[in-house]
């Protein structure tokens, strides 16, 4: 800690990672031998930098950019670019550290990285959104490319602003790079069903552990947090297995629909007007209430899908859920559940699905994208969609068979942070000590 002071979200990601790598390092001393554990947790490259814009009545503003490339024994960096004001070098180290793993767990050719800024894009015009992305990508652009380092979108970075750098990344270089960045528009090089990724992989993910406890879907309730990019998606793969999605949220507090949530008008509301869920209440009628101030772990359910934030879970949320029945909860954001909450359900018998698992289907359709770009090609919906319930169901076959190899038949946390881990460690070790 005194090596990375004022790291917290770091500390705590690196720490539960570390924790459960003890039986695989005494069963194989040769990693801490080779050093593989340091190695790991020092990024090979940290970027911060300046960016410098103009808002709409000319004020100059100045915010601060980052990339953390933290790993690329498997493949070029991969990670997401995320836009809010929390963002400092602690949040994405956090971010990038997790990604080496959960890239690692795709079974796909894809080393970790992260970035982002303390950009605050709630209240600006497109003009200036643009502006922010132009500046932004006028220094990231020499540090990346589709061989080096390959951004995404995450929190405040969707289809929007992935243009906006596209755009300006395509004018300094004079190059067609299509596979510099994931997430593009599908008619310029996106690959189709990438917005949907990440939650249909986490409910996925959801089915899959179901299965394993002799469970399907079908008529279970479920609170989902958030109204962005992985919480629609997620709302609507629960709909369509039958599965009723009666939350949603945002950071001024939640609605609860007791007739389900209404896709169609969350999407209106969201992704059109970019309103807040107290908009979707007032317009949805006498089934839907807004409850401000509040969580939505306080509606019981069978299932919960954390899919806003980091550390929006918490152990009196988790207690709650438990005496409300929860059977299985799953990440969809990146480690949302505090660690005094995740021993909680894991003694009480939920299934939990880590976030570097459970929402790692983005991710890996990022790399589809990747594919279909260097091949110069696209595929059609369902051939993308057939890859990822492949992918998604061969990651929670490894998590849980090696969970069961280690003797922690179930803990999805210990499966995938061991065998992502060996995954990279195996890598790194072949490559020498870099
Ligand atoms: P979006 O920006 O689309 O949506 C974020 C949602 O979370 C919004 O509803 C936002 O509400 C809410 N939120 C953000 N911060 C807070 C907070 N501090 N308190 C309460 N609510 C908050 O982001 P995504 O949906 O893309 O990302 C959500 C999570 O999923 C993140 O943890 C991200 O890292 C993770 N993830 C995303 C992937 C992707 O493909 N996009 C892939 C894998 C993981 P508000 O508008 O009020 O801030």
């Amino acid at each position: 800690e005194h090596r990375n002071p004022a790291q917290p979200e770091f500390h705590q990601a690196a720490r539960e990672v570390l924790e459960s790598l003890a039986p695989v390092v005494a069963a194989r001393p040769e990693y801490a031998e080779a050093g593989l554990i340091e190695r790991l947790c020092e990024p090979e490259r940290q970027i911060v930098f300046r960016v410098p814009w103009q808002d709409d009545r000319g004020r100059v503003r100045v915010n601060r950019g980052f990339r953390v490339e933290f790993n690329s024994a498997l493949g070029p960096y991969k990670g997401g670019l995320r836009f809010h004001p929390s963002v400092d070098l602690g949040v994405i180290k956090f971010l990038g550290f997790e990604q080496i793993f959960k890239n690692a767990l795709t079974g796909l050719g894809i080393g970790g990285g992260k970035g982002g800024s303390d950009f605050d894009p709630r209240g600006r015009s497109d003009a200036e959104v643009m502006r922010f992305c132009q500046s932004f990508m006028t220094e990231l652009y020499r540090h990346i490319g589709e061989h080096t380092d390959v951004p995404a979108g995450d929190i405040g970075v969707g289809g929007r602003e992935i243009g906006y750098l596209f755009g300006q990344y395509r004018r300094i270089t004079n190059r067609w790079e299509a596979g510099v960045l994931t997430g593009k528009g599908p008619n310029w090089g996106g690959s189709l069903i990438r917005p949907e990724a990440t939650g249909y992989g986490n409910v996925l993910f959801t089915a899959a552990m179901l299965r394993e406890r002799g469970e399907t879907l079908e008529g279970r309730t479920a609170v989902v947090s958030g109204s962005g990019n992985v919480a629609i998606h997620t709302i609507q793969k629960l709909t369509a297995l039958g599965a009723n999605a009666v939350t949603c949220s945002d950071s001024s507090g939640y609605v609860v629909d007791e007739k389900g949530i209404d896709l169609d008008l969350l999407k209106q509301v969201k992704e059109v007007e970019r309103a807040r869920v107290d908009t979707y209440a007032e317009r949805r009628g006498a089934s839907a209430r807004f409850v401000p101030g509040r969580r939505v772990w306080e509606v019981p359910a069978d299932i919960a899908l954390p899919s806003a934030t980091q550390n929006e879970l918490d152990a009196d949320d988790a207690a709650t859920l438990i005496r409300g029945g929860v059977k299985v909860v799953s990440e969809g954001a990146n480690m949302p559940t505090t660690p005094e909450a995740v021993r909680l359900f894991q003694q009480a018998g939920v299934s939990f699905g880590p976030g570097k698992a459970a929402n790692a289907g983005g991710v890996a359709v990022s790399a589809l994208e990747m594919a279909q770009n260097h091949a110069r090609t696209s595929w059609p919906a369902e051939r993308v969609e057939e890859e990822l319930t492949r992918i998604m169901n061969d990651i929670h076959r490894t998590c849980h068979e090696t969970a069961e190899r280690y003797g922690a038949p179930g803990d999805y946390v210990t499966g995938a942070n061991i065998a992502g881990f060996e995954r990279v460690a195996d890598a790194m070790s072949a490559q020498g000590v870099i």
